[in-house]
């Protein structure tokens, strides 16, 4: 019988639906100090928080951008990156080169069936999307609903929203039912996780077995702004300092599982790739 930390993952993850909200709404909204003068002065240093590189320097970032990935970025997906900078929560959204890496990548591997587990306005599932053939899907799932809509018209504008299974709520229980349900085990080429990282390891859990043997799960953001190297001391944001534990947990987990043989990446934030070995 699963314990009481099982039960409440069914509502959600370590929270349930209304906490999962407050939570994201809180560290999304809270404004945090300015960097100070010291701070802007340090050569190299990225000065936004969700800096979308861990590169050396914005200058290398920025020639990466504007010269590798900005001119092939399709124009929905660009139409979509501007419309999602105007958004409150932007930090969150799938950087245009990881947004690239991806496309790239599920090209390779002949993706057909796959998976994403936190959507927000769609920059990573539009750029999936894209990369699938006509007959290809991607079940996504989110506890919010609005946002996927406000990227939705530009989903549909591209021609390629046939391909999305669009589920509102939290993923745990949507994983529990495919599995429950039997005939999904195994089946998915690729699954792409970007939500709630305290329930990372539970996600694991259950895409491990829906994922086939030789597909890839890709855990997004596992070098977490840079704070997983970080000294315990570092000034860190609210929402990092809230969520570094579970992603040190999951980053030593994962490295340990033998169903999986990984590679970590630092494009973006850090994307954790796992081929489903056994
Ligand atoms: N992949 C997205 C993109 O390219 O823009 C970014 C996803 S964003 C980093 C994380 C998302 O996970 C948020 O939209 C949030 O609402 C969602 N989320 C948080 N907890 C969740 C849960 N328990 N189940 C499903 N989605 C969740
Ligand atoms: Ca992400």
């Amino acid at each position: 019988a699963p314990g009481l930390e099982e039960q409440q993952n069914h509502q959600g993850g370590h929270q349930n639906l209304q906490q999962s909200l407050a939570i994201y709404k809180d560290i999304l909204e809270t404004k945090e100090p300015e960097p100070t003068k010291e701070q802007q002065n340090q050569v190299g240093r990225h000065q936004e928080i969700g800096h979308k590189s861990l590169l050396q320097s914005d200058a290398l970032y920025q020639y990466i951008l504007e010269t590798s990935v900005y001119p092939g970025e399709p124009e929905p997906m660009k139409e979509l990156r501007e419309l999602t900078a105007n958004h409150p929560w932007n930090i969150m959204t799938t950087s245009a080169d990881e947004g690239q890496f991806l496309s790239m990548l599920l090209k390779l591997i002949n993706a057909k069936n796959t998976m994403e587990i936190g959507v927000y306005t769609g920059y990573s599932l539009l750029a999936t999307a894209l990369a699938l053939p006509d007959d290809g899907k991607i079940l996504a799932m989110d506890i919010n609903r609005e946002n996927y809509e406000l990227g939705l018209p530009v989903i549909e504008k591209a021609g390629v929203a046939h391909k999305i299974d669009f589920r509102e709520g939290p993923a745990l229980p949507v994983l529990d039912q495919l599995i429950q349900d039997g005939k999904y085990h195994g089946t998915f080429d690729f699954i792409f996780v970007d939500a709630d990282k305290d329930n990372y390891l539970n996600y694991h859990k259950r895409t491990i077995e829906l994922v086939k043997v030789g597909g890839l799960i890709g855990y997004d953001n596992t070098l977490w702004n840079g704070s997983v190297a970080a000294p315990p001391d570092a000034p860190l944001r609210k929402y990092v300092r809230f969520y570094l534990d579970y992603v040190l947990e999951f980053n030593k987990a994962i490295a340990a599982d033998p169903r999986v043989e990984i590679c970590q990446l630092p494009v973006g934030d850090g994307i954790t790739l796992c081929r489903r070995i056994s």
